[in-house]
């Protein structure tokens, strides 16, 4: 039995949605839901605050998180931005002081959300005052790299872009004068152009883990419509009462819509687990003097600029063992010895979330996330742990006994 045969929704449950504001409903990706319960939830004062994503201007290449308390100004964050890959994790640690003061709302896509997730198991973050409206996701694209693919494969300007979007392994982009262009992601990819890698790679394509999980698959044909699945009890009541003050309509989503969302979900993640297998065969298939020359050479170019340390959504200690007054690190020592990159990727390989932004900030283009992800991936088939995926389940590293760490057949090398 569904929402609506008892006036109430359930977790789990499925719907097809739409705002009742025709204002967001034009601007909005999909249905405006997204949009409509950041609404919601400012007016009735549930959150001081929402967390959303906007382009700077008109520069879909330029997009900035944004903290906004007026109602009214919410509906300036609506539509995606597939070229923006803002640090949200780390902008609510940060800046917002972790909402431990502040009731927030907050959108993201499955990285973002799982990152959120880590932050808050090391008491950075407090879950009680977040609402995590979460969004599917198929992949962004690094801003410069998607300037480069829509004037090098588009043969389009980037500034005449006015959406993108990725559906059936192809990046389609919407031009201003109501074009359309499209192009193959695995042709494209191929050429270096596309996606960030983290995102080829990546497998948690609907974020379940969020308070809602809001996409465009399954919805038949009408595009202008939301499918919502909800995900806890906390989403449950927000998206019950933004629905009975006439924020949003619904009808239970039907078999074929979640059968069709299933179907695309499987495909995206059958596509990351081939990207895994051909980015981490290379890696795993060397000999171990291979693999040493590799990784010494990939950190020798290593400037020591902390970058991959300050944008990583698991880096959180205050005393960071890295910095030159711990001694094991010395000062001015460029590139840094061995201990740098290795205490690093130790402290972060079991809750890695692959959000990538490590990789995206480093100025030698050391292939980061590639290498800790990787870790990460083999850890997790030991210890059966997921990163950011539920609260309660804690870091394997720090949970992990000698014991088990000893055990025949665990093997930890890289
Ligand atoms: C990069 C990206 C890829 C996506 N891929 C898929 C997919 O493959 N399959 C699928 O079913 N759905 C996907 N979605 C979700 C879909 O595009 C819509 O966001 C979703 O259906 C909600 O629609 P809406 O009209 O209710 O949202 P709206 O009311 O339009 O609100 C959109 C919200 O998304 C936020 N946002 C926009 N860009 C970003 C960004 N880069 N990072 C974080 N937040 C952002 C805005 O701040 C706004 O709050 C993707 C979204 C993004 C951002
Ligand atoms: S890592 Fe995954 S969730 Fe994050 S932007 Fe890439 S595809 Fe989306
Ligand atoms: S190590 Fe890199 S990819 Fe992994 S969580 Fe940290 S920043 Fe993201
Ligand atoms: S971002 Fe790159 S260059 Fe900077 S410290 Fe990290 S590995 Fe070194």
């Amino acid at each position: 039995m569904r929402c609506q045969d008892k006036g109430e929704t359930v977790k789990g449950d499925m719907y097809l949605a739409r705002s009742s504001d025709d204002g967001i409903l034009k601007r909005a990706e999909n249905g405006g839901v997204v949009t409509s319960l950041l609404k919601f939830a400012l007016e009735t004062k549930r959150v001081d605050a929402v967390v959303a994503v906007k382009a700077r201007g008109d520069n879909r290449y330029d997009g900035i998180p944004v903290l906004i308390s007026d109602p009214e100004e919410v509906i300036t964050t609506a539509g995606s931005l597939h070229c923006v890959t803002v640090n949200i994790p780390r902008y609510i640690k940060e800046y917002l002081d972790g909402a431990f003061d502040t009731k927030l709302a907050v959108v993201g896509k499955p990285c973002d959300i799982r990152g959120i997730i880590e932050l808050v198991k090391r008491e950075q973050i407090k879950l009680d005052n977040l609402f995590l409206i979460g969004l599917n996701c198929s992949g962004t694209l690094l801003p410069m790299v998607a300037r480069k693919t829509i004037v090098e494969e588009f043969g389009a300007d980037p500034l005449d872009v006015v959406g993108e979007d990725i559906e059936d392994d192809k990046l389609i982009i919407r031009l201003r004068d109501g074009t359309e262009k499209t192009q193959g992601l695995v042709e494209l990819e191929g050429k270096g152009y596309g996606r960030r890698e983290n995102c080829r790679r990546c497998e948690v394509k609907i974020p379940t883990m969020a308070d809602i999980a809001c996409g465009k698959w399954g919805v038949p044909n009408n595009k202008k419509t939301t499918f919502v699945e909800v995900c806890s009890d906390k989403g449950d009541e927000l998206f019950q009462e933004a629905i009975k003050a006439g924020y949003i309509n619904v009808e239970p989503a039907d078999d074929k819509a979640i059968e069709e969302r299933k179907k695309k979900e499987q495909e995206a993640i059958d596509s990351a687990l081939r990207w895994q297998e051909a980015d981490f065969a290379p890696l795993r298939d060397m000999t171990i003097e291979e693999k040493f020359d590799y990784w010494w050479k990939q950190f020798g170019q290593c400037i020591k600029c902390y970058g991959c340390r300050d944008a990583c959504p698991i880096c959180y200690c205050k005393d960071c063992i890295l910095e030159a007054d711990r001694g094991v690190v010395m000062p001015g020592e460029v590139p840094p010895n061995a201990m740098f990159p290795v205490l690093r990727t130790a402290h972060v390989m079991d809750s890695c979330v692959n959000c990538g932004q490590c990789q995206d900030v480093c100025p030698a283009g050391i292939p980061l996330a590639r290498l800790i992800f990787m870790l990460n991936k083999k850890l997790s088939d030991v210890f059966k742990y997921q990163p950011g995926m539920d609260v309660e389940s804690l870091p394997p590293i720090r949970s992990v006994t000698d014991r088990e760490l000893t055990m025949p057949g665990v093997e930890l090398t890289l």
